[in-house]
């Protein structure tokens, strides 16, 4: 036991060490979004080759193994939900899959997707794919390899969704899929054609956009002490570390919904990487436990909390004061009109709630077709066209608008969209179970009062980091298998109630 304490002890010193050294690429890559001159891409993009490679190095190094045979065989696992457990076993998973990656690959993966993302940007400005067609079946012949390399039973798109949400399978994916997009034709069906209630024209100056966007995130529980909030073009959300969670949000002075709701999006996962357990920094156990139960913590926070009625009523006396004389006008329930209209979009991420996941759906699709050469690259446009007309009643203009408006693909992330639509389905479960434990949350919203529904996400979810991966955390908190009818039952009595 004494050796495998000190075996324990040395293998957390080594990931600690992993963990600052992956949190100096993130400041490296919050700057690249942030501050960046564009004379300075090609040298930044060194940086963050450099980087990947040290820490493919330091993850798939032999005295790692080595540590994790002691700990693994000794009484430091009695207990699996134990956090020493939850390390050992989140550790063996990060080696394993660094592995039986070979080095080459990682090299040649981060070449061609940097070449890729500067690709994709000139071919998404001209709006021709044609341009981005080569790069993209360069990165896909590469991820192809990297999932072969890595090892799958169900079939090749397993390996890669494990990467970013550990322990899903495609199987129940496209299983959960399959239910919901059947459920949202029906909903669009019974759904007329709402108009759009407008906002009274602008301009909404930015710094009173900003000013208002800190302070509806700071009465969530947003610990502006340890974070900050910033503009971007596409906004994300970072930790640089503990005590340093960076959100970033896009400002539109015609419309200051727009960046409120990308704010409180970024504040939702924010605010997970704020309630991780700080002092286990860099360790699996004060790690996110995968990126659909991160999204579900965005989402959660944006439609449940930040779109609801109650937070309406909330909201508007704050929005009038933040834009003085501007929105006299509006009362609660246009705001709320106004955040939950059927709005569907070309755009994924300007899609309403009932339609964004139609556009998930679409990915998950394509991509397999393309991972195991169903589809060809040179027929993706055709087929996401024609696709999407049929899935939304849209007809796609340009490539822009089309296959070309995500920036995934040309960063090698095959397997990444799923969870966006995965953190929509947990989000709806969680916040079932949440108002069942906590009672009338619309009315505590009302008040302004968010602080139970946090202290309740930061027990149930961001305290564990990665002691269950998603689907058994979703059993923990819930009690069943992941289930679509709750995003469902939520849709329809939002847009139907
Ligand atoms: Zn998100």
């Amino acid at each position: 036991m004494a050796d495998a304490r000190s075996a324990y002890e040395a293998l957390c010193q080594h990931w600690r060490r992993l963990g600052v050294l992956g949190s100096v690429g993130s400041v490296l890559g919050w700057d690249q979004q942030c501050m960046l001159p564009a004379a300075g891409a090609a040298h930044r993009a060194e940086q963050g080759a450099l980087i990947a490679e040290l820490r493919h190095a330091w993850r798939s190094d032999p005295r790692v193994g080595e540590w994790l045979a002691i700990c693994e065989d000794s009484e430091l696992v009695a207990d699996p939900l134990s956090v020493a457990a939850t390390d050992l076993r989140g550790i063996r998973r990060s080696h394993q899959r660094a592995v039986r990656v070979r080095e080459d690959l990682v090299v040649a993966l981060s070449r061609a997707t940097s070449e890729a993302f500067e690709t994709w940007k000139v071919a998404r400005a001209a709006k021709d794919f044609a341009r981005f067609a080569p790069a993209l079946e360069r990165v896909l012949d590469l991820v192809r390899e990297q999932a072969d390399q890595l090892g799958w039973e169900g079939e090749r798109y397993d390996a890669l969704l494990d990467g970013f949400e550990p322990g899903m399978r495609t199987a129940e994916v496209e299983q959960v899929f399959a239910q919901l997009a059947q459920a949202l034709s029906a909903l669009h069906g019974r759904l007329g054609d709402e108009a759009l209630g407008a906002l009274p024209p602008g301009p909404y100056p930015l710094e009173a956009q900003a000013a208002f966007g800190r302070e509806v995130s700071t009465a969530f529980g947003f610990d502006y002490a340890a974070g900050r909030l910033d503009p971007t073009i596409h906004p994300f959300c970072s930790r640089l570390g503990p005590g340093d969670v960076r959100l970033t949000t896009r400002y539109d002075e015609a419309d200051p919904i727009e960046a409120l709701d990308s704010t409180l999006h970024e504040a939702g996962h924010g605010l997970y990487e704020q309630g991780l357990p700080g002092d286990r920094y860099g360790l699996p156990s004060g790690s996110a436990v995968g990126l659909g139960i991160h999204e579900s913590q965005s989402r959660l926070w944006q439609n449940h909390v930040g779109r609801s009625r109650g937070c309406c009523r909330w909201l508007l006396p704050r929005l009038r004061a933040a834009f003085p004389g501007r929105l006299d006008q509006l009362d609660a329930e246009a705001l709320y009109r106004h955040l939950n209209s059927r709005r569907p979009e070309r755009i994924r991420v300007d899609a309403d709630e009932t339609s964004y996941d139609l556009h998930v759906i679409l990915r998950f699709e394509l991509e397999r077709e393309l991972l195991d050469g169903g589809l060809a690259v040179r027929d993706l446009p055709a087929a996401w066209n024609q696709r999407f007309e049929q899935l939304t009643g849209l007809a796609v203009r340009d490539d822009a608008e089309g296959v070309l408006q995500d920036v995934h693909w040309s960063h090698g992330m095959v397997g990444y969209f799923p969870t966006y639509t995965l953190g929509n389905c947990y989000a709806a479960q969680f916040m079932t179970v949440a108002r069942h434990d906590l009672g009338d949350l619309d009315a505590a919203f009302e008040r302004g009062d968010f602080a139970p529904l946090l202290a309740w996400l930061r027990a149930k979810v961001h305290a564990h980091g990665q002691r269950h991966l998603s689907p058994a955390l979703c059993r923990e908190i819930t009690g069943s298998e992941l289930d679509p009818a709750h995003l469902i039952a939520h849709l329809e009595a939002r847009y139907l109630g």
